[in-house]
């Protein structure tokens, strides 16, 4: 468990459950396709979409989701992760507790 999950109490139940091993990538609607896709030029709406469209799909967002917060260098957040820009994930860590809400899995971002 990541220190910033041990700092929210409920963000660490919420980990403990959508990371409970790493099975969900074999479900990941990413698997397989060019990870160029996920890495856009820049954070516009026009960038992100492909790769939002691929994560609103997809079936283990929230384990992926919770997965990059917990173990993703603030320092250092690149790509669409979880249907999420680098710049909504720094929200989403100082927040803490957004995470924890069960519809995460579809109305994030
Ligand atoms: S939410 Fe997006 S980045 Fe995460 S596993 Fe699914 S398709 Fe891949």
């Amino acid at each position: 468990m990541s220190a910033r999950a041990g700092r929210f109490p409920l963000l660490r139940l919420v980990l403990a459950d959508a990371t409970a091993g790493r099975g969900w990538r074999d479900d990941a609607a990413c698997l397989g396709l060019d990870t160029e896709l996920f890495f856009p030029v820049d954070d516009r709406a026009a960038s992100t979409e492909p790769p939002r469209r691929v994560c609103r799909g997809c079936p283990v967002r929230a384990a992926c989701l919770a997965d990059v917060l917990a173990t993703e260098d603030p320092a250092r957040r690149f790509g669409v992760v979880g249907g999420t820009t680098p710049g909504e994930r720094r929200v989403l860590h100082r927040a803490g507790l957004a995470i924890t809400t069960p519809e995460i899995g579809g109305d994030v971002a």
